[in-house]
């Protein structure tokens, strides 16, 4: 199975896909935690991002399609995949189309209000050793600000201040509608509510899927 999950930061992409990744068995491939690892080990690339990241703009369409579609080439990917964070433009679709033979099976689209992704990614925080993300008030950890996996103090992305993430916002809402018209023409668009609880938002999502 072949899944791209789409919607505005903090609808719960990340997190639906690591629900989905575990209980389909897929791979999730989110661009964001490759462009940070990459950051992180400043290789060329990660220092070519960084700037665009720490703004809220996007890296440009030809670094992340090249870093896409190395990923794809990796074979873990064979059993199926969960794009997350990709594409974010109608370039970047056309060329997903281009890598892969055939092309996606589904686009999940996570339609979620602003007030709740201004609540989501402001009060969101990350795991630094596994990457889960938790949420201040609504997906606490079990005790302090530690990882209820790896007990590794949790940790705010720099992205996720409220003028950056008012940017990613705005970039969001300039990118989105073309991806969103580019897969609706291919019938292979599903809105579904992220506004509702995780697993809720999984249930729909599976059974999506199971007539798919
Ligand atoms: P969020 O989960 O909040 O939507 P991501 O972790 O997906 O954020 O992305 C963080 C940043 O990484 C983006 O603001 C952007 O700078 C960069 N990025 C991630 N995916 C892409 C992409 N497909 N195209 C361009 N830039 C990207
Ligand atoms: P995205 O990858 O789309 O940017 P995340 O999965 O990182 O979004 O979720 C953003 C924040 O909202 C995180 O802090 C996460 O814990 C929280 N969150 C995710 N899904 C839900 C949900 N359905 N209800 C409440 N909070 C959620
Ligand atoms: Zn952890």
């Amino acid at each position: 199975m072949k899944i791209i999950l789409l919607g505005p930061p903090g609808a719960g992409k990340g997190t639906q896909a690591k629900i989905m990744a575990q209980e389909l068995r897929l791979s999730h491939i989110s661009t964001g935690d490759i462009l940070r690892r990459e950051v992180k080990g400043a290789t060329p690339l990660g220092q070519e991002a960084k700037g665009y990241m720490e703004a809220g703009r996007l890296v440009p369409d030809t670094l992340v399609t090249e870093m896409v579609k190395k990923r794809l080439g990796e074979p873990d990917v064979e059993k199926g995949f969960i794009l997350d964070g990709f594409p974010r433009t109608a370039a970047q679709a056309k060329a997903l189309d281009g890598i892969l033979s055939g092309g996606i099976d589904r686009a999940i689209y996570l339609k979620t209000s602003e007030g709740t992704v201004l609540q989501r990614l402001t009060g969101r925080r990350v795991c630094p050793q596994c990457g889960i993300n938790y949420h201040l008030s609504n997906m606490p950890p079990k005790k302090d600000m530690l990882c209820d996996q790896c007990a590794v103090e949790l940790f705010q992305r720099p992205d996720d201040n409220e003028v950056t993430v008012r940017n990613r916002l705005n970039v969001y809402f300039k990118e989105s509608q073309s991806v969103l018209d580019y897969y609706r023409r291919q019938g292979r668009l599903e809105d579904v509510s992220g506004d509702c609880d995780a697993p809720e938002v999984f249930a729909v999502i599976k059974k999506i899927l199971a007539f798919s």
